[in-house]
């Protein structure tokens, strides 16, 4: 298979782990070879209800079998208006919204950048650093990691505006969220102009650059900011959306009502869709045929959306991702106490992190962290890394993995992190 690929897949397109998928539900991964891995990535915070759960797929064929493509621009279906319904519902705050639908989460940033734009007449949008916001031109351009997302892909879209991050690990000890937030908005306000921004990008948990909670009080006092300058405030929820760190979205952690909310991965239990919602008055300011999309909003994608937020409520799935991290932190924070190798343990719900270090300090250890997904997975658990150092493994289970798999899972990756420091586990 590996000879077939390099002869006709583009090699920019990189893999994790060397096997190829023949069948997965919600824990377990069987590749084609017949070898079982338990999935603690969930295809990157995808499949939260599980790859092949039962309502979604039922309700993918009962849709396919009518239709599969109109193209809600020509002729609308009920599904799409379903699904911006259930945003409407289940995004924070009372207010009138109103959703557009798309396919990819970076398609949902940059119309979330449309949208704000257009709304406020300015031009400057601000990202932080480490922040991860898509693979498009606008969203590369609000990416903060050269390698491998940026390098040598430019030029980038202007008035990208980048300000530092709350990252209590490695900020100065004591600095709290009010004053990182302060660092930033003086910045902005010196550099940029209060007046000239148009909008505020920011993951509430930072995802691909290092699952970087900020300290209490950075998002609340960025968006009190924001509303006060006429300054649009989007969460990026792509990767934190849709139940994995304990509440529906990762913004009601610190009761922040963010005016956009962009959406994807956890949304359709695997299918492509993704979506930006936020104030009627700021997406009903845009012109009909301003947004949208040939493919936006696909029918069955739709459908396993309104199947998949059945299964959500249903099972309480914020419920059981807050079990997920009762289950888990415990013992990433005994590994932390035991291990100098392991600098920090942090994350909400089922969106949880080890950041490795050279032992004792804060010096980023990539080489290990690579060293020990490797290990994991050999020994049969898929276990991703990130960070703008890459030296962070991160643990983004199915959020319906049963405990035992679970325990499994981080028995491997503990036994592994032993072998590999030289320090035992924490015995159990
Ligand atoms: C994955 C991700 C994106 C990009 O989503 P794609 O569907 O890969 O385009 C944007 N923002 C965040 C926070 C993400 O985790």
């Amino acid at each position: 298979m590996a000879t077939r690929r390099a002869a006709v897949v583009a090699a920019g397109v990189g893999s994790s782990v060397p096997v190829y998928a023949a069948d997965t539900d919600g824990g377990v991964l069987v590749d084609v070879d017949g070898n079982s891995l338990i999935d603690l990535g969930s295809g990157i915070a995808v499949t939260s209800v599980g790859a092949s759960d039962p309502g979604v797929l039922r309700a993918v064929a009962d849709q396919a079998a009518h239709f599969t493509h109109t193209c809600f621009m020509v002729t609308p279906y009920e599904g799409y208006v379903r699904v911006a319904e259930e945003l409407a519902d289940l995004t924070p705050g009372g207010h009138e919204k109103r959703s557009a639908l798309f396919n990819s989460g970076a398609e949902a940033v940059e119309n979330a950048v449309k949208v704000a734009r257009l709304a406020t007449g300015r031009p400057a949008v601000v990202a932080f650093d480490h922040a991860y916001h898509g693979r498009t031109n606008l969203t590369m351009a609000l990416t903060a990691k050269a390698m491998p997302y940026k390098a040598h892909f430019g030029p980038f879209a202007p008035e990208i505006h980048r300000m530092p991050m709350s990252y209590p690990f490695r900020d100065d000890p004591g600095l709290t969220g009010d004053e990182a937030a302060r660092r930033a908005i003086t910045r902005i306000e010196k550099q940029i102009g209060a007046d000239s921004v148009a909008a505020i990008i920011l993951e509430p948990i930072q995802g691909e650059g290092g699952f970087i909670v900020p300290a209490p009080g950075f998002v609340p006092a960025l968006a009190e900011w924001a509303r006060a300058n006429g300054v649009v405030f989007i969460a990026d929820e792509v990767q934190t959306g849709f139940a994995r760190t304990g509440t529906w979205f990762a913004s009601e952690h610190e009761g922040v009502v963010p005016d956009i909310v962009a959406m994807a991965k956890g949304i359709a239990g695997g299918l492509p869709l993704s979506a930006i919602t936020g104030r009627a008055e700021l997406l009903d300011a845009v012109h009909p045929g301003g947004l949208g999309g040939t493919f936006g909003g696909n029918p069955v994608a739709c459908a396993a959306a309104v199947a998949a937020i059945a299964t959500m409520r249903r099972l309480d799935l914020p419920a059981r991702a807050r079990h997920i991290e009762d289950v888990v932190m415990p013992r990433l924070r005994a590994l932390a106490e035991r291990m100098p190798a392991v600098g920090d343990v942090r994350g909400r719900g089922a969106m949880l992190a080890i950041e490795f270090v050279v032992a004792g300090g804060r010096e980023p250890d990539p080489d290990l962290t690579r060293t020990v997904a490797a290990r994991a997975f050999e020994q049969g658990v898929i276990a991703l890394t990130c960070g703008t150092y890459g030296n962070v493994v991160r643990l983004l289970p199915p959020l319906v993995i049963g405990d035992e798999l679970l325990t499994e899972g981080i028995d491997v990756l503990e036994s592994v992190l032993g072998e590999l420091t030289g320090v035992r586990g924490v015995p159990r």
